[in-house]
C-alpha cells in the first residue's frame, strides 16, 4: 500500500545516507550496458509522466557508449531521483531526459545527463541550499508536495562518489533544469563484440 511503499523510501534514503556518511558506501563496479539502463529507467517514468499527462521526451547521444564498467544501480538511483522529482514538482508541461558524452580521458568516460522540466521551479536563493540534507525550497512544499528532503542529497553524494558533479542550469521560462556528471570506465566486453 502507498504509506508503506513510502516508508520503504524514507528508511532506504535513510541507510543510504549514514553509508555515505560513514564512508562505507561502496560501489559497483561491473560491466553493464548503459543505453539499456537509461532506456529501461526513464521508460518506467514515461508512463507515470504521461499518466500525469506530461509529455516525455528522452534523448541519447549518438557517441554515448553502450558497454561500460561502473555501478549501474547507483546511477538509476540518482536518475529516478531526479526525474521523479521533476514530474512531482510539473502540474502541466514536459519532462525531457537527455544524456551526452561529455568527455573522454584515457579509459575513462565522463558521462553527462540532463533532466528538464516546466514545473513550479526553485528559486534562485534556494538553489545552493536544496542540496543539502532534510532541506527543501520552502518549507511549506513539505504538505502540498511530501518528500523528506534526503533526494538530492543522496544523489549529490552518488554523483560525486562516481567522479562526477551535479546542479543547476539556468533556464527560460518555467521550470528547472538538473544535470548531473558521472565517470564511467572502458569495458573490453566492447571490443570482443567488434
Ligand atoms: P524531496 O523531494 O523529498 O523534498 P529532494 O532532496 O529530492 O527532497 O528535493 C529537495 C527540494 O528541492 C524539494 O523539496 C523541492 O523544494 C526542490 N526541488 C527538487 N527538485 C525540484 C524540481 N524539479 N522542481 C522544483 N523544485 C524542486
Amino acid at each position: 500500500d502507498g504509506s508503506a511503499q513510502s516508508l520503504l523510501v524514507i528508511l532506504n534514503d535513510v541507510l543510504d545516507l549514514s553509508k555515505i556518511e560513514s564512508g562505507r558506501m561502496s560501489l559497483d563496479n561491473s560491466d553493464f550496458d548503459l543505453w539499456t539502463t537509461i532506456e529501461d529507467t526513464v521508460t518506467i517514468y514515461r508512463y507515470k509522466a504521461e499518466e500525469e499527462n506530461l509529455k516525455f521526451i528522452s534523448e541519447i547521444s549518438e557517441d554515448v557508449p553502450k558497454f561500460v564498467v561502473g555501478d549501474s544501480g547507483r546511477l538509476r538511483q540518482v536518475l529516478v531521483n531526479l526525474i521523479g522529482n521533476a514530474i512531482k514538482f510539473t502540474e502541466e508541461g514536459s519532462i525531457s531526459v537527455k544524456c551526452l558524452l561529455d568527455s573522454v580521458y584515457d579509459d575513462e568516460y565522463t558521462i553527462k545527463f540532463y533532466i528538464e522540466d516546466t514545473g513550479i521551479g526553485i528559486e534562485e536563493k534556494c538553489k545552493s541550499k536544496i542540496f543539502e540534507k532534510f532541506t527543501q525550497a520552502d518549507g511549506s512544499t513539505t504538505r502540498k508536495y511530501g518528500g523528506t528532503g534526503l533526494g538530492l542529497s543522496i544523489s549529490k553524494e552518488l554523483s560525486e562518489l562516481m567522479g562526477g558533479n551535479i546542479g543547476i542550469t539556468q533556464k527560460d521560462g518555467p521550470g528547472v533544469i538538473f544535470w548531473f556528471t558521472i565517470k564511467l570506465s572502458k569495458s573490453g566486453f566492447a571490443d570482443e563484440l567488434s
